[in-house]
C-alpha cells in the first residue's frame, strides 16, 4: 500500500472541496486559513506539498522546517511572497499559476482605456457632482479611437490579449518588448518597435504589461511620460512599481496626460496621506475627474478564482504522481 501524502493549503482557501476532489482519497488535505507565517509552522513539517496564496509569506522561518516538501505552488502569478531561492537550495520546486486571469486583466486594461478616452468617467464624475453642462461642449476634444495607437510595454500573455482587443476596436497596436521572439509581431498582427522612445512618441493609450523587475521599475516616470504626445492616457494593470503614479498625477494635473487608470499601486492598500490617492479623492483637485483607481481587481472574476484553485491543485496532483511540475519559477 502506498504511503499517504499530505498537502497543506496555508491561507485564503478555508474549504477544500476542489482540492480534495482533484487529489483523491490517498491524500490528506489540510487548510490552515492562516493570517501569519507562524500559524503554519507545525503543519508544514511533514507536508509533501504546500499550496500558498497571497495572505502570508513563506520565508526561511517556515521553509527551514519543511522536512518532506518538494513542491510549493503559489496560487497566483506573483511569487515574491516565497523565498524561492532558499527553496531551490533545499531542493524544493516553486511553481505559480500564471494564466488564470489573462483575459480578465486585459479586459480591465481595455475597459479603463475606453472609459477614459470616450470621456465616460469624466462626464459621470462631473455630472454626479452637479458640474458641467448637459452636453459635449466642455469635453469636445475627444478624438476618434479608431486608428489611434495602443502602446504596449511587454507583449506576454496579458499584453497579447490586450493587443487583440485593441485591434478589435480598430486601434493601431504597437509594442515594445525586447524579449519576445522574432515573428511575434506577425503572429499577433501588431507593430514591433526596438526602443521605448519609439513607442512613446506615437502612443495614445500606454498600457504596460511587463513584470516588475529592476529594468521596469518606474519605466513610466516623468521622463517617459514627457515623451508621450500631449493628451495621451496611461492605464496600469501590471504591477504598482512599474508606474510612478505621482508622475502620472502631475502630468494629468498639468494637462499633458488626458487621464489615467490605475489598478495597482506600489503599496497596497495605500498608506494614509498618500499624495496620489489624496489628490484622486479630492473633488477640488484638477486631476479628480480624470483618474480612475481600482483596488487591484483587474484579475478578479468568479471563474478565474475557480480556475486558479483548480490549476494550482492539478499541478500538485501531477507532481505527486511523479510527473514534472508545470510553471516552475525557481
Ligand atoms: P508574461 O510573463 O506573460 O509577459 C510579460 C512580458 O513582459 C514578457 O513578454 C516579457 O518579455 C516582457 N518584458 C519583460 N521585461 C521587459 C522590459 N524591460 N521591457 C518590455 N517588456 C518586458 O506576464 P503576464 O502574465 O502577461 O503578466 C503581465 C503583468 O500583469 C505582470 O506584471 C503581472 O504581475 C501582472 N498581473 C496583474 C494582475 C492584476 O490583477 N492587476 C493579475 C495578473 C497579472
Amino acid at each position: 500500500m502506498s504511503e499517504r501524502k499530505k498537502v497543506v493549503i496555508t491561507d485564503f482557501i478555508p474549504e477544500t472541496s476542489i482540492e480534495c476532489e482533484v487529489l483523491g482519497n490517498d491524500v490528506d488535505v489540510v487548510a490552515l486559513n492562516a493570517m501569519g507565517e507562524d500559524e503554519v509552522l507545525d503543519e508544514i513539517v511533514d507536508a509533501d506539498a504546500v499550496l500558498l496564496y497571497h495572505l502570508i509569506s513563506l520565508t526561511e522561518k517556515s521553509i527551514s522546517r519543511m522536512e518532506k516538501c518538494k513542491l510549493i505552488v503559489r496560487g497566483g502569478v506573483g511569487y515574491d511572497n516565497v523565498d524561492w531561492r532558499l527553496a531551490r537550495k533545499k531542493g524544493i520546486n516553486v511553481c505559480n499559476v500564471p494564466d488564470y486571469g489573462t483575459e480578465d486583466v486585459a479586459d480591465t486594461a481595455i475597459g479603463m482605456a475606453l472609459t477614459l478616452s470616450r470621456g465616460i468617467h469624466y462626464h459621470n464624475s462631473r455630472l454626479r457632482r452637479g458640474l458641467g453642462e448637459w452636453g459635449f461642449a466642455e469635453y469636445r476634444q475627444v478624438p476618434r479611437l479608431r486608428g489611434r495607437t495602443f502602446g504596449i510595454i511587454g507583449l506576454g500573455r496579458i499584453g497579447t490579449a490586450a493587443a487583440l482587443r485593441a485591434k478589435g476596436l480598430g486601434m493601431n497596436v504597437v509594442f515594445y518588448d525586447p524579449y519576445v521572439r522574432d515573428g511575434t509581431d506577425k503572429a499577433v498582427g501588431a507593430t514591433r518597435v526596438e526602443t521605448l522612445d519609439e513607442l512613446l512618441a506615437q502612443t495614445y493609450v500606454l498600457s504596460p504589461h511587463c513584470p516588475l523587475t529592476k529594468e521596469t521599475r518606474h519605466i513610466v516616470n516623468p521622463d517617459t511620460i514627457a515623451k508621450l504626445p500631449k493628451g495621451a492616457y496611461v492605464v496600469n494593470t501590471s504591477r504598482g512599481g512599474v508606474v510612478d503614479v505621482n508622475a502620472v498625477l502631475d502630468a494629468v494635473t498639468s494637462g499633458h496626460l488626458a487621464g489615467a487608470g490605475i489598478d495597482v499601486l506600489e503599496t497596497e492598500p495605500p498608506a494614509p496621506g498618500d499624495r496620489f490617492i489624496e489628490a484622486w479623492q479630492n473633488p477640488d483637485h484638477l486631476a479628480h475627474d480624470r483618474i480612475i483607481v481600482n483596488p487591484h481587481t483587474a484579475f478578479y472574476c468568479e471563474e478565474g478564482l475557480g480556475e486558479m484553485r483548480l490549476k494550482a491543485v492539478q499541478n500538485i496532483a501531477r507532481f505527486l504522481r511523479g510527473e514534472e511540475p508545470r510553471n516552475l519559477v525557481n
